[in-house]
């Protein structure tokens, strides 16, 4: 396994064994294919909005998938094997109305034919045949903008899935999302493609945030400081700390 996406990274480099989060390889095998396969469905959304498709089922999936592949969210196997065969699937029926609607469907990038392996055993060996998402043939800067958005685009998914599930949403989010990975998936895309690219990747984290905020707001009311019990008890706990 290689997996490099959080501060916790064995060494500052890259958690090789087994991650520092207890992340087990078997797992990072089965996230780095359900990347793979989400790449492969954004081949197809960018495409189809092209053409005025949009499909709401689409776009919750790929927040919700690319939300389960950050740390700590999701170490269940036999969620991941789901998640892999549904992006298959929906993939699948979507590329078939964007040809019925004239757009392209000729991808060359693996992804975009990607099939699933019938058993989770097969599926872990795809995703080590897979691997990390950036393209290694790249030069390195290149490389470093394409983990810098893929993993700023995991960061929006979370925020984004978030805001769905307390009635937010917002078709430029999603849009930007595939566009992205598309983009992952372009190997003629340059330095400055690559850098306008991060650019927008924060604008949109933004305007994310806001959907989040306006939801937490209209939900839960605004924050205001208020008094809690100090100290401790026996039991579990979030830890709150603060400095001054
Ligand atoms: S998510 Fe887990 S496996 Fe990946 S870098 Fe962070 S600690 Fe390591």
């Amino acid at each position: 396994m290689f997996c490099n996406q959080c501060e916790q990274t064995a060494k500052g480099q890259g958690c090789t064994v087994r991650g520092v989060c207890g992340k087990p390889p078997e797992v990072a095998a089965l996230q780095d294919l359900l990347i793979h396969a989400i790449k492969g469905l954004s081949l197809y959304a960018h495409e189809g909005r092209k053409k005025g498709l949009v499909d709401p089922d689409v776009n919750v999936f790929t927040v919700k998938g690319l939300f389960s592949t950050l740390t700590n969210v999701n170490f269940d196997a036999a969620d991941f094997e789901k998640l892999i065969k549904q992006c298959a699937d929906l993939t699948a029926r979507f590329k078939e109305k964007v040809a019925a609607a004239g757009g392209n469907v000729e991808f060359s990038d693996p992804s975009a034919s990607f099939q699933p392996a019938r058993d989770l055993e097969g599926l872990i060996r795809q995703g080590q045949e897979v691997g990390m998402a950036s393209d290694s043939s790249a030069d390195a800067d290149i490389q470093s903008l394409q983990q810098a958005l893929l993993f700023g685009i995991k960061g929006i998914s979370a925020y984004a899935d978030h805001a769905y599930l307390l009635g937010k949403e917002d078709d430029r989010v999603f849009a930007f999302i595939h566009e992205g990975l598309a983009a992952l998936t372009d190997k003629s895309l340059g330095l400055e493609d690559g850098l306008k690219l991060v650019l927008r990747c924060g604008e949109t984290n933004l305007l994310t945030m806001e959907l989040l905020d306006a939801g937490h707001t209209e939900t839960f009311g605004h924050p205001v400081p208020t008094e809690v019990p100090l100290g401790h008890k026996k039991g579990k706990c979030i830890l709150v700390s603060v400095t001054t």
